[in-house]
C-alpha cells in the first residue's frame, strides 16, 4: 500500500474495528449500460462483502444509462426485495462520464464510491478504503497493478495515453487509476460545483485534489458480458481528456510556425547568396514539391487541432445539461 500524505494531523480517527464508532452511509454509484448479465452477480457479491458490517449502511445508486436489454426491469425487480437500491433512469445513453455525474448528484452518503457493475472493481477493497477514510483521508483511490485482464493493445495504448497526457496536461493523472475510488462528502460536493458539461471524470477527480491515499489491486476480467468501450470510443475518450486539461496542442503551432518560418528565412538567404556568387541555378522541382505538400499537411493538422478545441468550446457554450433523468425510483424506508 502506498500512501501519499503530507503528514499533518489527521482529523477523524476512530479505533480500528471499534464498536463505538458511528455508522456511516456509503453510496455506491454504479453506471449501467446493458448489464443484465452482471447486475445479479454484482448484488450477490455486495451481500457477501457488506452483510457482516452493520456499521456500514449501504445505498446503491444504479444509474441506468439508456440500457436496451432489460436492465431496468431487472433492477426494479431487485428493488422490491432490497430497499438499499435507488435507480436513476436516464432518458437515453449519455455515456459513462455523464452517468457517473448523475450518480454523484443523487448520492446522499457521507462517503461515495463509483464502481463498475462487471466486478472488475472488487467491492472487498472498499472495506480497506473505509479504514483509510476513517484515518483521515478524503480520497482513497484504487490503482490497478495487474492489467492482465486487458488486451496487450489496451495496455499499451493506456500506457501511451498516461505518458502523453501527463507530459502536456495539468494536473497530472495518477497512472492506472480509474474511476474506482472512495470520496468523502466534501470531495463530492466540490465535484458538484464544477460547471463544465464535457466531463472527463478521471481528470476532474485529479483536479479537485484533497488528501489522497492509494491502494493497489489486481484487476480481474469482466464476470460476464462484453466491454462497452471499443478502440474508437477509447481514442475519443483520450482526446476528451487531453483537450479538457491541456492547451498545449493549440500552442505548439506558434512554435512550430516560428521554427519553419525561421528555417525558410535562412534558406532564402542561402539561395540569394548562391545566386549572387554562382549565378542563376535551375530550381529543384522535387524539393519544392516535398516542401509544399509537407507544409500543407502540417497546416491541415494544425487546423484539425483548432477544430477539436473549437468544437468543444462550441458544445460547452450551449450549456446543455450533462444528462436527463426519466425517473428516479427509490423506496421510502
Ligand atoms: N457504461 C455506462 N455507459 C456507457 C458505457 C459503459 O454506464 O455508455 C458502464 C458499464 O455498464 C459498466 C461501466 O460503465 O458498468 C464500465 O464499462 P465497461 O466494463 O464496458 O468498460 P471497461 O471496463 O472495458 O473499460
Ligand atoms: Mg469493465
Amino acid at each position: 500500500m502506498d500512501i501519499e500524505f503530507p503528514g499533518h494531523a489527521l482529523p477523524r480517527q476512530y479505533p480500528h474495528n471499534s464498536e463505538t464508532r458511528p455508522p456511516v452511509l456509503l453510496s455506491l454509484i454504479v453506471p449501467l449500460f446493458n448489464e443484465v448479465q452482471t447486475v445479479g452477480l454484482f448484488l450477490d457479491r455486495l451481500d457477501d462483502v457488506f452483510n457482516e458490517h452493520p456499521f456500514i449502511q449501504l445505498e446503491i445508486v444504479f444509474v441506468n444509462d439508456g440500457s436496451t436489454d432489460g436492465t431496468l426491469d431487472l433492477l426494479l425487480g431487485r428493488q422490491c426485495r432490497d430497499g438499499r437500491i435507488r435507480i436513476v433512469d436516464l432518458s437515453r445513453n449519455f455515456g459513462k462520464e455523464a452517468a457517473l455525474t448523475a450518480g454523484l448528484d443523487c448520492a446522499r452518503g457521507q462517503i461515495v464510491v463509483p464502481l463498475d457493475a462487471d466486478l472488475q472493481d472488487p467491492p472487498e477493497l472498499i472495506l480497506e478504503m473505509i479504514d483509510l477514510w476513517r484515518a483521515g483521508f478524503e480520497v482513497v483511490q484504487a490503482r490497478r497493478v495487474d492489467r492482465k485482464s486487458d488486451s496487450l493493445a489496451k495496455r499499451l495504448s493506456a500506457n501511451g495515453f498516461y505518458r502523453f497526457h501527463n507530459w502536456i496536461a495539468s494536473p497530472k493523472l495518477p497512472e492506472n487509476v480509474g474511476d474506482f475510488r472512495l470520496m468523502d462528502r466534501v470531495v463530492v460536493d466540490a465535484l458538484k460545483t464544477i460547471p463544465e458539461s464535457r466531463r472527463f471524470m478521471k481528470g476532474l477527480f485529479a483536479w479537485v485534489g484533497f488528501r489522497t491515499a492509494t491502494l493497489d489491486y489486481a484487476r480481474s476480467p469482466r464476470v460476464a458480458g462484453a466491454s462497452k468501450f471499443n478502440g474508437w470510443r477509447l481514442w475519443n475518450f483520450a482526446l476528451e481528456g487531453l483537450t479538457s486539461f491541456s492547451t498545449a496542442p493549440l500552442r505548439v503551432w506558434t512554435y512550430l510556425g516560428g521554427l519553419v518560418a525561421g528555417l525558410s528565412f535562412l534558406y532564402g538567404i542561402f539561395i540569394v547568396l548562391r545566386v549572387l556568387l554562382y549565378g542563376v541555378d535551375t530550381p529543384g522541382f522535387a524539393s519544392l514539391f516535398v516542401a509544399v505538400t509537407f507544409l500543407g499537411g502540417v497546416q491541415l493538422i494544425g487546423i484539425g487541432v483548432l477544430g477539436e478545441y473549437l468544437g468543444r468550446a462550441y458544445l460547452e457554450t450551449k450549456r446543455r445539461p450533462v444528462y436527463l433523468i426519466r425517473q428516479l425510483y427509490e423506496r421510502n424506508n
